[in-house]
C-alpha cells in the first residue's frame, strides 16, 4: 500500500510551481501571442492545470477522503508536466535550467504518480462503480439528487433511441425541464426564473449531461447564453419581455453567431441587418448565411449576431445582437416565409454525435425583424460582440459543466464493465493496467470538477473577472471528457464500438466538446494565453 500524500505537502509543492510558471508568463509577455503560438498554447494548458491542482487541493481540504488522494496524484502530474516543460523547451520559455523542480517537488511526484497509488484508486472507483458521491454543501447536494433523479427516470430511457436515430427532443420532455424551472437557472426571480447560483447551474448541467449531452445538458446552454446577454446589456423592458418566457420554457433559444466561411474570426461577421420598414413597421432586415446552428429548427427565436454597420474595418464595432423570431419546425429541415418577403431556411448537418438538437445551416433573406428587437436598443447598436462574448463566457462554464457530465458517464459505465466482464480467467479490474487507467480517469474528472466549480463560485462574484477562470475550466474539463470516454472505450475493447453500448455515444459526443463556443487553440490563445499575458 502506498503511503497516504498529506495535503500540506501537496499544497507545498504546488505553490512551489508557481514560479516556473510566472517565469514562463513573463517572458511571453515579451513577444505577440502570433509569434509564439505554441508555446502559449502549452503554456495555456500547464498554467491551467496547474489552477485546477490548486482548486482540487482546496476541495480536498474541505472534502477529504478520496479527494486527498485525488488532489496529491494531480499536483504530481502537473509537477511532472512542468519538470518536462524545463527539461525539453526551457528556451522557448525563458526559462533555464534554474527553474527545475526541486528535490522536493520532483521526489513528491515519484511518489504522487507511483502506480500502485493511481490502482487504488481504479479498484475504490471501480468499487463504488464509478459514482459520483462528492462531499457538497446541503443545498448543492438537493440539486445534484434532484437533477440525478429526473436523468434517471426521464433522460437515460431515451438518450439511446434519441441518438440512434437522430431524433429531436420531445415536447413532453422540453415541458418537464421547464417544470423544474431548468431553463431559468441564470435568470433572476424578479424575471421569473430561480436563479440559483452558478455552482448549482454546473452541478444540475453535469447531472443532465450524465444522461445525454444534447438531449439533456445541452438544452440549457442556449437560454443560459442569451440570459447572460440580456442581463448585461438588455434594456428593461426588454428584460422584462424575453427573460420569463425563457425561464418559463414557452421560448426555445438557438444562437446564431458561426457562418460558413466565419467561424473563430467573430469579429468578422458578415451577414447584414439593413435598417427597413415593412408593412409600416420599422425593423431591420437580415440577409446572409449563417451555420451550426443549434436547434434552430425547433427555436422560437435565434439570438443572432449581423452586420449593421457594411463597413468591415470596423470589425467587431459593427456588430449587433438581435433576438430574431421565427416559427417552429420539428424536422431536418424547413423553409419559411414572411408577409413582408421575407425568407428564411435551414438544413441540419448531419454529425456522428451531438444529437437531439440538430445543428442547421440557415439562410435569411430579408428577414424582417422589429426595432424592439435589437438587444440594448439604440445603445446596443455596434455593441453585439461584447455582449455575445459576455455570454459565450456563462456559456463555457455551462460547458465544463457538460463536459464532467460526459466524462463521469464514461467513467460509470466503464466501472462497470471491467468488474463484469471477465478474460483470462478473472475480470478485468484485477488486471493492474485496468487498475490504473480507470484511477487516472477518476484523478482527471475529479480535478476537471474542482475547477469547474470553483470557477463557478468565482463567477458568482464577478462574471467580467472570472470569464477567463470559466474558459480555463472549459479548456480542461473538455480535455478530459475526450480522453476519459476514450480510455472507457479502449476498457470495454471491441465492444466500446458497439453502438449498444453508451461509451461509443460518449466518445462521438465529447470529441465535439473542445470546438464549440471556442475552438481549442483559440480558447488557449486568444483566451485563456491572452489574459495570462494581459494582453
Ligand atoms: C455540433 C456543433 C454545434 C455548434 N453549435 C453552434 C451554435 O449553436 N451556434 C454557433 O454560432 N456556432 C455553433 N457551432 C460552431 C462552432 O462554434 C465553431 O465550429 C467554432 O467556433 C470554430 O469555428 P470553425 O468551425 O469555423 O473553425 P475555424 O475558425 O475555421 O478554425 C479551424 C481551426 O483552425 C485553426 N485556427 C483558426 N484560427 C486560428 C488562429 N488565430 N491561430 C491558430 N490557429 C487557428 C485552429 O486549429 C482551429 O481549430 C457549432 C459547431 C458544432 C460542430
Amino acid at each position: 500500500m502506498s503511503t497516504p500524500l498529506a495535503l500540506d505537502r501537496t499544497r507545498r509543492v504546488l505553490a512551489a510551481l508557481e514560479t516556473p510558471i510566472a517565469r514562463a508568463v513573463a517572458a511571453a509577455r515579451a513577444r505577440d501571442i502570433d509569434e509564439q503560438q505554441v508555446a502559449v498554447a502549452r503554456l495555456a494548458d500547464l498554467a491551467t492545470k496547474l489552477r485546477a491542482a490548486q482548486d482540487l487541493a482546496a476541495y480536498a481540504a474541505t472534502a477529504g477522503g478520496i479527494q486527498t488522494d485525488y488532489a496529491g496524484v494531480f499536483a504530481g502530474h502537473v509537477a511532472s508536466e512542468i519538470a518536462k516543460l524545463v527539461r525539453d523547451n526551457a528556451a522557448e520559455h525563458g526559462l533555464d535550467a534554474s527553474d527545475m523542480p526541486g528535490e522536493e517537488v520532483q521526489a513528491f511526484a515519484r511518489e504522487a504518480l507511483a502506480e500502485e497509488r493511481v490502482r487504488a484508486i481504479g479498484r475504490a472507483v471501480a468499487q463504488a462503480k464509478g459514482r459520483n458521491d462528492a462531499p457538497l454543501d446541503e443545498m448543492l447536494v438537493l440539486a445534484r439528487d434532484a437533477a440525478r433523479d429526473f436523468t434517471e427516470s426521464e433522460v437515460a430511457p431515451n438518450a439511446e433511441r434519441i441518438h440512434r436515430h437522430d431524433e429531436l427532443v420531445s415536447e413532453e420532455f422540453l415541458q418537464k425541464m421547464a417544470e423544474l424551472g431548468y431553463f431559468g437557472l441564470s435568470v433572476p426571480e424578479q424575471y421569473g426564473g430561480v436563479e440559483m447560483g452558478n455552482v448549482a447551474m454546473c452541478i444540475t448541467t453535469e447531472e443532465l449531461s450524465r444522461g445525454s449531452l444534447a438531449a439533456a445538458g445541452s438544452l440549457i446552454t442556449r437560454p443560459e447564453i442569451l440570459t447572460k446577454a440580456l442581463i448585461a446589456g438588455g434594456t428593461e423592458e426588454q428584460k422584462l419581455e424575453w427573460l420569463p418566457k425563457i425561464a418559463a420554457g414557452e421560448l426555445m433559444v438557438g444562437i446564431s453567431v458561426t457562418e460558413p466561411d466565419i467561424g473563430s474570426d467573430v469579429a468578422g461577421v458578415k451577414c447584414r441587418a439593413e435598417r427597413a420598414i415593412v408593412d409600416g413597421e420599422p425593423g431591420w432586415t437580415i440577409t446572409g448565411p449563417k451555420a451550426w446552428c443549434t436547434f434552430a429548427g425547433r427555436a422560437d427565436i435565434l439570438a443572432l449576431l449581423a452586420r449593421t454597420d457594411p463597413d468591415m474595418k470596423k470589425g467587431n464595432r459593427g456588430l449587433t445582437l438581435f433576438i430574431v423570431p421565427k416559427p417552429r419546425f420539428l424536422g431536418h429541415d424547413f423553409e419559411c416565409t414572411q408577409p413582408g418577403g421575407g425568407k428564411l431556411s435551414g438544413k441540419a448537418d448531419a454529425t456522428p454525435g451531438y444529437r437531439g438538437m440538430h445543428s442547421f445551416t440557415l439562410n435569411f433573406e430579408r428577414w424582417f425583424v422589429p426595432t424592439d428587437n435589437v438587444v440594448g436598443g439604440d445603445d446596443g447598436i455596434g455593441k453585439g460582440f461584447y455582449l455575445q462574448m459576455g455570454g459565450f463566457s456563462a456559456g463555457r462554464l455551462q460547458t465544463a459543466g457538460r463536459a464532467c457530465g460526459v466524462a463521469q458517464a464514461a467513467l460509470e459505465k466503464t466501472a462497470e464493465y471491467v468488474t463484469d466482464r471477465i478474460q483470462f480467467g478473472k475480470p478485468l479490474i484485477d488486471f493492474q493496467l485496468t487498475q490504473y487507467k480507470l484511477g487516472w480517469m477518476a484523478v482527471q474528472i475529479a480535478a476537471a470538477r474542482a475547477m469547474t466549480y470553483s470557477a463557478a463560485a468565482a463567477m458568482d462574484e464577478d462574471e467580467r473577472k472570472a470569464s477567463s477562470y470559466a474558459a480555463q475550466a472549459k479548456l480542461l474539463a473538455c480535455d478530459v471528457a475526450v480522453e476519459v470516454t476514450q480510455t472507457g472505450q479502449l476498457l470495454h475493447g471491441g465492444w466500446g464500438y458497439a453502438e449498444e453500448y453508451p461509451i461509443s455515444r460518449y466518445v462521438v459526443d465529447a470529441q465535439v466538446l473542445p470546438i464549440f463556443e471556442g475552438v481549442k487553440p483559440i480558447l488557449q490563445l486568444r483566451v485563456v494565453g491572452k489574459a495570462l499575458l494581459g494582453t
